[in-house]
């Protein structure tokens, strides 16, 4: 049984006081693998052991259903379970399913989609345009990242000149078919993802009854991973707070990897303005890597430019010294994919087990080789995405199998039997797992379900002979479906990028890291560059221990030949590395002698990079307290800005 003090069990100081903090805002601004998540999941695990808040009327935001699982997991082995750990999207789709009837003139929520490509390739063909499955798939993207952002079809070309966004077609054209889709989706009696948040953020602010039931249930908020939050989240949010202001985000700008799709580190920056008063702490000591790891997510990110490098902050290595990470690089992608996986077996043999490493790529493609060369090194891996478990085509197929055989096994077949005979029904065979690709991934989800019946069995091993385990068995997988709570599936990772985030690994490959596949082909923009830096950063933090960094000359054998990725200089010996760029400035003393002056903010402490804010003595991110003539030659220089005015080169927009 956890005690009360638990939750305050290997804390240090910053972190502590985030985890005890009074009720209100609080905003934890901190690198990766610094404990942001550990805080906040023991923040909640206090609260609740002294009493000042009640489990069920907690609602903590992550940004993946794994993160979600675990969190709950967590608070339970601290004894706090009952918090609601949700994404937006299962937060938003359990308060629609059940306010529907109310909200929806009496009938059930609109069926959801979670693919638009075929609806938008509707839309382009009835609008004139001919466009092949990547065209519809990019167009989908740019109407996703409208609908993020709460922009209008009619109001689309305005929006993307002002977002500087680089369309897959004519701006007219893509507002053409977002109308059209929009049209599709309203016939079709559709929603989708976007719809979804937005239609829970409107069933609060249009109906008081839903809004005094729903703030009456959520009354405390944790966000974690708020640097991703998105307009439409962040209106929802609101939504539930409803003015209210007990709410702790925590999040890191130097990992904001989704503004792509309408995400904006703008809210996390802007938290302690927008709450003054809130209870603002930084943390720098990375607990997650060896000094090695974080040595190089140093460097990789202290070259980091524009708007968010000055919020980045230097993470300092607690873990024992570990290996050096492993640069290494191939002729082709098939031999780095043989190479990692040959590594992984060896890690496998020397006791890492498989579910402590993973292999991360930029784009879900990479994947293929990899998965092909896993097989072959007879290596179990398991896909990310483990939010979309309940929505595979074969565990669908296996949810009406085992419903189905409710009406056909007789009472006292064990729930083995019963489950085995059904996943039988539907082609799965225990013994026989195809070498790799989809067939792979589909039997592997399948002996994930086969491993949640054994287990729970075994939970329910005290329930009378003939009790009907079955039907309870399926009532336990109706609940964790809707509350998309995959299973853990074992095996090596292979993930993107994009899904590693707030994970980690003892042992995590890096791969594929060449121009043009890390940072993208279509990353053009100065802001997408800094994205895609941002992303290897992202990946180099997901490893505990060891590292591995490859790329591969050419894609195919005797292929095109790429260079390696800018980010790592180090893995292209022809490429000098840059100079770090270091906080502070350089004086020469009278006797010859160089110092360095290091300008810290006086509020948190954080070294000073801009000009601007060393003459404030302040950084941006801290609760302001300008006086008003400083106040107005800042919005003086906005304006300036805004009209495209030269500036004082030291000017930094703070969001006064
Ligand atoms: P990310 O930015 O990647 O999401 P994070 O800041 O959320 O990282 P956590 O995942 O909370 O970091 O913590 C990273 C690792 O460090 C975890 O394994 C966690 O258990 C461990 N850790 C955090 N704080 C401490 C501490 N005070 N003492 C020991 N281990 C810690
Ligand atoms: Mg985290």
């Amino acid at each position: 049984m956890a005690k009360s003090s638990d939750a305050l069990d290997e804390l240090d100081e910053e972190q502590r006081a985030a985890v005890t903090a009074p009720a209100g805002p609080v905003c934890i601004l901190a690198g990766a693998g610094t404990g942001k998540t550990r805080a906040i999941t023991r923040r909640i695990a206090h609260r609740v052991h002294t009493g000042e808040v009640r489990a069920q009327h907690v609602l903590a935001v992550t940004f993946t259903a794994r993160a979600a699982a675990e969190m709950r997991a967590r608070l339970t082995a601290l004894g706090a379970a009952g918090v609601q750990a949700r994404t937006f999207h299962a937060a938003a789709l359990r308060q629609l399913r059940y306010f529907a009837p109310r909200l929806f003139a009496g009938r059930d929520l609109p069926e959801l989609i979670d693919r638009k490509g075929r609806l938008v390739g509707q839309a382009a063909t009835r609008a004139g345009i001919t466009t092949d499955q990547t065209g519809a798939r990019d167009l989908a993207a740019e109407i996703e990242w409208a609908k993020a952002c709460l922009v209008e079809p009619s109001e689309y070309e305005v929006a993307a000149a002002k977002a500087r966004r680089e369309p897959p077609f004519a701006p007219a054209t893509v507002a053409k078919v977002f109308d059209g889709y929009e049209r599709l989706k309203r016939a079709a009696g559709v929603i989708d993802f976007e719809d979804l948040l937005r239609a829970a953020a409107w069933g609060i602010e249009e109906h008081s009854d839903v809004a005094e039931q729903v703030r009456a249930q959520y009354r405390h908020f944790v966000v974690d991973e708020y640097q991703d939050v998105n307009p439409v989240q962040q209106r929802l949010l609101d939504a539930w707070l409803g003015g209210r202001d007990d709410i702790t985000v925590v999040g890191d700008a130097s990992q904001t990897i989704y503004s792509f799709t309408g995400a904006s580190s703008d809210h996390l920056v802007s938290f302690p303005r927008r709450y003054r008063g809130a209870t603002v702490v930084r943390l720098v000591r990375d607990y997650r890597s060896t000094p090695q790891v974080v040595g190089l997510a140093n460097a990789v990110i202290s070259q980091a430019r524009g708007e968010l490098a000055r919020l980045r902050l230097e993470l300092h290595g607690q873990r024992p010294s570990g290996p050096e990470p492993e640069l290494r690089s191939f002729p082709d992608e098939p031999a780095e994919a043989t190479s990692v996986a040959r590594k992984c077996a060896e890690l496998i043999a020397a006791g890492t087990p498989a579910r402590e490493i993973a292999v991360l790529f930029r784009i879900n493609a990479q994947s293929e080789v990899y998965e092909a060369a896993l097989a072959e090194a007879g290596v179990p891996y398991v896909v990310h995405g483990a939010e979309r478990f309940f929505e595979r085509a074969e565990i669908r197929q296996a949810l009406v199998a085992l419903r189905a055989a409710t009406r056909t096994v007789e009472a006292g077949t064990p729930l083995h039997d019963a489950v085995v005979g059904a996943l039988d029904a539907i082609g799965w065979r225990p013994n026989r797992a195809p070498a790799g690709g989809a067939s792979r991934e589909r039997w592997e989800a399948l002996a994930a379900l086969a491993a949640l019946c054994d287990e729970f069995a075994q939970e329910r091993q005290d329930l009378p002979e003939g009790a009907p385990l079955l039907e309870a068995f399926n009532a336990e997988l109706a609940r964790r479906a809707a509350a998309q709570h995959a299973p853990a599936v074992d095996g090596v990772t292979l993930s993107s990028l994009h899904s590693a985030k707030g994970l980690e690994w003892d042992a995590v490959f890096l791969v594929g890291l060449a121009e043009g596949t890390l940072p993208i082909r279509h990353a053009r923009t100065a802001d997408a560059l800094e994205e895609e830096r941002r992303l290897a950063y992202v990946g180099i933090t997901r490893a505990r221990h060891w590292l591995w960094l490859s790329y591969a000359v050419a894609q195919i054998p005797g292929g095109r030949q790429r260079r390696a990725c800018r980010f790592v200089p180090a893995l292209d010996p022809d490429r000098p590395a840059p100079a770090a760029r270091t906080p502070g400035r350089t004086r020469k003393e009278a006797d010859g002698t160089r110092r360095r002056i290091l300008v810290s903010c006086r509020i948190c402490g954080t070294a000073l990079i801009s000009g601007a804010d060393r003459k404030l003595g302040r950084c941006s991110a801290c609760p302001s307290d300008l006086d008003e003539e400083l106040l107005s030659r800042l919005q003086e220089w906005r304006v300036r800005v805004a009209a495209r005015q030269k500036v004082p080169p030291y000017v930094v927009f703070t969001d006064v």
